[in-house]
């Protein structure tokens, strides 16, 4: 394979103030969930991207000092000295394969509540913090004096950064996450002294800090300024006053890194937005600057990276969750090696790990987070061990990704498929509306397996337990997936409710399958509180119908809030017309009506209902493994058999893709399950201080 000469451009060095990035190819910070808890799963997710051949590499937020910080979300510190090692060991990890490593230090003011810390918090402009979750806390202004306390952090955190081996400082100024946002916008900078009013004044503390910076460290490391593109909210530093910022300060930084307003603005799902999203915000800064600037765009595709640079928007090609999907685009792209590029599918679950204060997964890249955990790797298998034939039944995300693995691993692999399509669920899923990048998982894994001679695959193959006994393998995985209840049980209700008969029911299998009510006034009932209801609720409308979306929760698909799309999936059913009820659930279905109870006050209505769509739960296909499991199967030979997947316990791709990448780990490598089946960190004491109180 070579690579398209149209490509080249995306190899050719570029200088970075004092620092020479060896491609075009930038990871941009991006969060975990891992941070300063778990500091060798985080170096080590960082060594892959440093394999995978990007140009540079960067830390996450790097909180400098104990006055801002964001608790619950798990980020880096570099607080003193003794945060020190831990990012030098990332700083190494980063610059083990000639990437350039960039550490982005925060200072969240407005934005950290400072739950862990306890100290007062500090800001621009005082007032409640500013976060996900109306902490109800204040921050105080800081006064003259704090704002030189506030320099003199940074200067600590540069010598800091530099003693840890870092090349660059990204100083963080975007999502409104970061303190030198707050200073440019005249939203949460409404100060009257010389740090507030003009843009000349809001900006004095960035050239303030960035000179600091290059005082610090001699002029030796490079500084990039990440900066939101455009803040929406009203006096926000908008998309014009950022372009004159960057007018008036055109050689402040070595590096402008832009990135869209808000976290959810900016990393926004493939849902509701498409790659290069950011193209109109972003265009035309480079006329306005020498320095050379990065942005975002969830680019995957190497044409519309290089396009990016050849029409003169960006000089690098800034990815966070592409790098997360694939750590080896950049080298497969300059081998050539397209079709094995693993798409980032625009999910957000890597977001959602840390917005819950886990370890992030992704749905794409199972290795993710689990390189020094496990020792999986993104790209190479473990050796096989001493079996020979693996047997995988279903070939959803679990099936499909567990054949891979196997057969990655050298193991001969058969997977039977029942149906005439590879992919379970994610085959019906992709022609929901906004989730055709569900498809890429399913066609990644079928591409990949494809030219692999070690693999059997039987479409239009209903395996019975006796299929299973007959066939050989040593060791069986059943990955036979799950399906929609229809009777209302979830998390509300846990037995089915009162139901006629003569009301048409519906559960998210049977529109996926094409039975669709059609101009009909429908009730979706939705106790899952992820994608589903309201991806159901564009269906149904789009064929005529209206909608009353029924949830127990205060908030329609509450759990999307992290994935950073709740608020766009409710202007979305408010903008189609959809009729929310919060804070309800059927207490009994009618043949012409749906009981409403109040959730809160236990009050009761009626609505006039022709249909009953059920978002509820989902109940496991585990029929075939509990009949296996009662035959002699150890008689005829098999070793292993174990249900994988939504078989086992229903939940998001991502849960699925994962469930299959450990089956194939553990063949011949079992783990023994009274201990963590990963390693971890455990902190180490300080001696106890000679005087307790
Ligand atoms: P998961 O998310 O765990 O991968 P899916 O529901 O997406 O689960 O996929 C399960 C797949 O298993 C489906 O494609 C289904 O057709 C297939 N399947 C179910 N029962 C059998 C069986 N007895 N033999 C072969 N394939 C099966
Ligand atoms: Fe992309 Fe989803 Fe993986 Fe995140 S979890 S990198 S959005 S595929």
């Amino acid at each position: 394979m070579t690579r398209d000469p149209r490509h080249d451009i995306l190899f050719q060095p570029l200088q970075i103030g004092p620092k020479l990035a060896k491609n075009r190819f930038i990871q941009v910070p991006h969060c975990n969930g891992g941070g300063y808890r778990d500091p060798s799963a985080v170096t080590e997710m960082r060594r892959t991207k440093a394999e995978g051949g990007w140009g540079v590499i960067f830390t996450e937020q790097t909180e400098i000092h104990p006055s801002s910080e964001i608790t619950p979300f798990i980020e880096q510190h570099l607080w003193e000295d003794k945060d020190i090692p831990a990012m030098a060991a990332m700083a190494e990890a980063m610059k083990s394969h000639g990437a350039l490593a960039g550490i982005q230090l925060a200072y969240s003011g407005i934005n950290g509540p400072n739950l862990y810390s306890r100290e007062v918090p500090l800001a621009v402009t005082g007032g409640p913090i500013l976060t996900f979750t109306s902490d109800p806390v204040h921050a105080r202004t800081m006064d003259r004096e704090d704002i030189r306390d506030l320099r003199r952090w940074f200067r600590s955190a540069f010598r800091r950064s530099q003693q840890a081996g870092f090349d660059i400082i990204c100083l963080y100024g975007a999502h409104g996450f970061g303190i030198l946002q707050h200073f440019l916008s005249r939203a949460t900078n409404q100060r009257t002294d010389d740090y507030g009013g003009s843009l000349e004044n809001r900006s004095r503390f960035l050239r303030e800090v960035i000179e600091d910076a290059r005082e610090v460290t001699k002029g030796e490391l490079a500084v990039s300024l990440r900066l939101s593109l455009h803040e929406a909210r009203p006096s926000g530093f908008s998309n014009a006053e950022l372009r004159d910022f960057i007018a008036m300060h055109a050689e402040l930084p070595d590096l402008w890194d832009l990135a869209h307003g808000t976290w959810e603005a900016c990393s926004g799902t493939s849902r509701f937005t498409p790659e290069g999203a950011q193209e109109e915000l972003i265009k035309g800064i480079k006329s306005l600057t020498p320095k050379p600037v990065v942005g975002v765009g969830r680019f995957t595709s190497a044409d519309a990276m290089v396009r990016q640079i050849k029409t003169g928007i960006l000089d690098f090609i800034g990815a966070a969750r592409p790098s997360i999907a694939d750590p080896f685009l950049p080298k497969k792209v300059e081998e050539g090696r397209y079709e094995d590029i693993r798409e980032c599918i625009g999910c957000n679950i890597c977001v959602s790990g840390d917005m819950t204060g886990a370890i992030s997964r992704c749905t794409q890249n199972t290795a993710f987070m689990e390189e020094w955990r496990k020792g999986w790797h993104p790209e190479r298998p473990r050796p096989k061990g001493a079996s020979e034939s693996i047997l995988i039944v279903g070939a959803g995300p679990a099936g499909l990704e567990a054949a891979l693995q196997a057969a990655k691993r050298g193991y001969r692999v058969t997977l039977a498929e029942a149906g005439t399509s590879l992919g379970g669920r994610v085959s019906r899923e992709r022609t929901l509306p906004g989730l055709s990048a569900w498809g890429r998982v399913a066609d990644y894994r079928t591409g990949q397996l494809a030219p692999l001679p070690n693999v059997e695959i039987y479409r239009d193959s209903k395996l019975t337990s006796e299929d299973i006994l007959s066939m050989g393998a040593d060791h069986v995985a059943i990955a036979t997936g799950s399906h929609w209840r229809r009777d209302a049980v979830a998390r509300l209700h846990l037995t089915p409710i009162a139901t006629d008969p003569a009301m048409p029911l519906y559960t998210p299998d049977d529109l996926m399958a094409g039975e669709i009510p059609e101009d009909r006034h429908v009730t979706l009932y939705d106790d899952d509180h992820f994608y589903m209801g309201s991806v159901l609720a564009e269906l149904l409308v789009s064929k005529g119908c209206a909608v009353d979306f029924v949830t127990p929760a205060a908030k329609v698909a509450e759990w999307t809030d992290n994935t950073l799309e709740q608020g766009t999936i409710m202007r979305r059913m408010l903008e189609i017309g959809v009729t929310v009820h919060l804070g309800k659930a059927p207490e009994a279905i009618g043949a012409h009506e749906v009981t409403l109870g109040c959730t809160w006050t236990g009050r009761q209505n009626l609505i006039p209902a022709d249909a009953v769509v059920m978002v509820t739960s989902r109940s496991p296909n585990d029929a075939l493994y509990h009949a296996t499991r009662a035959l002699d199967w150890r008689g005829a030979g098999i070793r292993g058999l174990k249900l994988i997947g939504d078989a086992a316990a229903p939940g998001p791709i991502a849960w699925a893709t994962y469930a299959g990448r450990r089956f194939a780990e553990e063949i011949d490598h079992p783990m023994d399950n009274d201990t963590p089946a990963f390693r971890r960190e455990v902190a180490a004491l300080e001696p106890l201080p000679s005087r307790l109180p």
